[in-house]
């Protein structure tokens, strides 16, 4: 039996599913071995090349494909199923099988940001791409098996329910206010400095006043920008320099214990809105209320939609500064500063 790759419409919440039976079969890799990491130097998937810094590869087992098969199910007008086509591509951050960005020079961050920005630019040329979700999963606890160093993206059908939320909320407050909302928080920002970890010339490190996950992170641009692919290589540089410094926060937030798992993704408008409706910005989650408390988002979270955020903000903004002097100390390079 073929298995069933396809997209299915919530009406309830107004969302697509992408359905992927064929993803069961990837593998769970139990143990870490180099010999064995596809993304490795001289792996098949990669070849003998060693000259790379960044590289991009189609997803293994990916959820789209450009030539999706029909639905399989005859359609209902209520259930009806839609073509899985998109793009799944893994970049692979760096040909060294452990670390993070934390431990890549500035320049090798940069380059893995113009990789973003022309794998994008690449996929928005499809006909069948409406939107480029750029993220990145680490660690065994959220469910990344492999531990090379990789992002991913996914070339949607579809504008995402999250951003098309955001994009209404920045639409409102544009028509209500005259000006963007994150240029507004920005502004308020700069002028409290409330929740701010960490400047640069273009950037700011925040832990938002409404951040749902513990020592939860945001990155905005300083200036009024709505994608990735406006940046010049002055803000792609000072923007790899705050993602090297969010990693590294997070790599020392509970003492060098451990690693820990996180989310990395990149918010930006849908390709066809309008400029002012949008404006780009990181977010981090991770997990852990503490080095071996976890936060778990169960049934007020899932079936609600409500979070409960379990710490006391303003230890946590004090936590966020003290470690972010404490981790900007074991980079090599820093473009801003500290709170
Ligand atoms: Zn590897
Ligand atoms: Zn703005
Ligand atoms: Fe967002």
């Amino acid at each position: 039996m073929r298995h069933v790759n396809e997209l299915r419409w919530d009406p309830l919440s107004r969302e697509w599913i992408i359905v992927a039976g064929h993803r069961s079969k990837r593998p769970w890799r139990e143990k870490d071995s180099t010999e064995k990491c596809p993304f490795c130097p001289g792996a098949p998937e990669i070849g003998s090349r060693s000259d790379w810094k960044v590289i991009v590869l189609p997803n293994k087992y990916p959820a789209l494909i450009p030539n999706p098969p029909e639905p399989s199910i005859v359609s209902s007008k209520l259930m009806k199923p839609s073509k899985a086509q998109g793009i799944c591509e893994v970049v692979i951050e760096t040909p060294s099988h452990e670390g993070d960005f934390d431990i890549l020079p500035l320049g090798h961050v940069v380059e893995y940001i113009n990789t973003l920005v022309n794998e994008q630019i690449k996929l928005l040329k499809k006909p069948f791409i409406k939107y480029v979700a750029i993220f990145k999963n680490k660690g065994r606890e959220i469910g990344v098996s492999l531990t090379h160093p990789h992002s991913q993206i996914y070339g949607l059908p579809f504008i995402p329910k999250k951003i098309l939320d955001e994009y209404e909320s920045f639409k409102t407050y544009y028509r209500e206010h005259g000006i963007c909302l994150l240029c507004d928080i920005v502004r308020e920002e700069i002028a409290t400095k409330k929740h701010i970890i960490y400047e640069n010339k273009y950037f700011l490190i925040l832990f938002p006043f409404y951040a749902k996950w513990p020592y939860e992170i945001h990155v905005y641009s300083k200036k009024h920008i709505s994608s990735l692919t406006q940046l010049n290589i002055e803000e792609r540089t000072h923007l790899a320099d705050t993602i090297r410094v969010v990693v590294s926060i997070y790599n020392n937030l509970f003492e060098k214990e451990k690693e820990i798992p996180y989310i990395m993704v990149f918010h930006q408008k849908p390709p066809e809105a309008n400029d002012n409706y949008f404006h780009l910005h990181l977010e981090f989650y991770q997990p852990y209320r503490d080095k071996d408390k976890k936060k778990y988002a169960a049934g007020i979270e899932l079936g609600f939609g409500v979070f409960t955020h379990d710490l006391d903000p303003r230890e946590e903004i004090v936590k966020l500064r003290g470690t972010c002097k404490r981790a900007t100390s074991f980079l090599d390079e820093v473009l801003g500063k500290c709170y």
